[in-house]
């Protein structure tokens, strides 16, 4: 496993203004994930917590206008066609699925979890997100059933504007397609590499690994491991989640969908302590599971860089597939380890 996690140290040198001019080395840590593929820099000298950034009264304006609060829902969102959906749109507990309006796959939908056009992290339960979780499952099946060459979906989530959501309404961002994305895609070749190279699945060894290192390990919930990621795909880091022996959408049970969210909770307690109030979540599954592929979620912190409002992704990410990481993610396992 450790051949799979590599770590550069170098460092560069300047003179300090702030300092007299003094040299000094300042260090620079590279990691490469070799599984993901993922390359990150760890500068946590450039660290700086953010301050809570919702800002009330944007968000009570646009609820004026907004599209997913109740009386706007029925008559300003697309429904599905009635073949697929019968009524338009799926509603479980107090979440409802519609169509997405800009969509970008073959099966793309909206699970808004509820009436309340904004819920701030501390007040996002279990309840509410098993609403929305049920809601886009049972829509799944509803897809599967219409056509079962739709065997991939994922459930994401844009936790805010900083997040990349266009709506302060909180809402998952569901999506069912006949193949996998890029990334999805990665870890299912990964996956059937690492068996090939080492006869074992990779998920149990990282698990193995991660625990007996104790890091980057965070918790476990019955069956649901909670790890830091080495390489992390978030500037403060990520968290994965990972589904032990799950391969496909029918072997997660009602109760190991109960415990991912009870650990999905005590994940947000944590940033919520730590102004980290903006957030990315994917989480994979398929219908008929490929080997050495289990059911995983990733949840990335996103930020905006004070004073300016600076956007967490640059030239780095963007044009070089690269993180800039100021959070070291033994850092935040030890908060999130922290966190009842
Ligand atoms: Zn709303």
């Amino acid at each position: 496993m450790q051949d799979y996690f590599i770590t550069k140290h170098t460092y560069t040198r300047i003179r300090d203004f702030a300092d007299g001019f003094r040299e000094k080395a300042v260090p620079i840590e590279v990691r490469k994930d070799r599984f993901t593929g993922r390359v990150s820099r760890i500068l946590p000298f450039r660290m700086k917590l953010p301050g809570p950034s919702h800002p009330l009264p944007l968000i009570e304006e646009a609820k004026k206008t907004c599209p997913f609060c109740p009386e706007r829902l029925e008559s300003g969102t697309p429904m599905f066609p009635e073949e697929i959906i019968e009524g338009g749109r799926l509603r479980h507990g107090a979440s409802v699925v519609i169509p997405n309006a800009f969509p970008y796959c073959r099966f793309c939908g909206v699970a808004i979890f509820a009436a309340d056009h904004y819920i701030s992290m501390d007040r996002i339960t279990e309840k509410i997100l098993s609403d929305a979780l049920e809601a886009s499952l049972q829509w799944f099946d509803r897809l599967f059933a219409y056509d079962s060459a739709v065997t991939y979906y994922s459930i994401n989530w844009n936790y805010m504007p900083t997040a990349g959501g266009s709506l302060f309404h909180p809402h998952f961002q569901v999506v069912a397609d006949p193949a996998p994305s890029n990334f999805h895609n990665r870890m299912i070749h990964s996956g059937a590499a690492y068996r090939q190279a080492h006869g074992t699945c990779y998920w149990q060894d990282l698990i193995r690994f991660e625990k007996k290192e104790q890091r980057r390990a965070l918790f476990q919930v019955g069956e649901i491991t909670f790890l830091a990621s080495f390489s992390p795909g978030g500037i403060f880091g990520e968290v994965l989640a990972l589904f032990a022996g799950k391969l496909s959408i029918q072997d997660v049970s009602a109760s190991d969908w109960q415990d991912f969210l009870s650990g999905l909770c005590r994940v947000l307690r944590c940033f919520f302590r730590l102004n980290l109030d903006c957030l990315n979540m994917t989480l994979l599954l398929s219908r008929h599971g490929d080997a050495d592929t289990w059911v995983q979620a990733r949840i990335m912190p996103r930020v905006q860089i004070p004073p300016w409002g600076t956007s967490d992704v640059n030239y780095f990410e963007k044009g070089h597939e690269e993180m800039v990481v100021v959070f070291a993610p033994e850092s935040l396992a030890e908060e999130i380890r922290k966190t009842e």
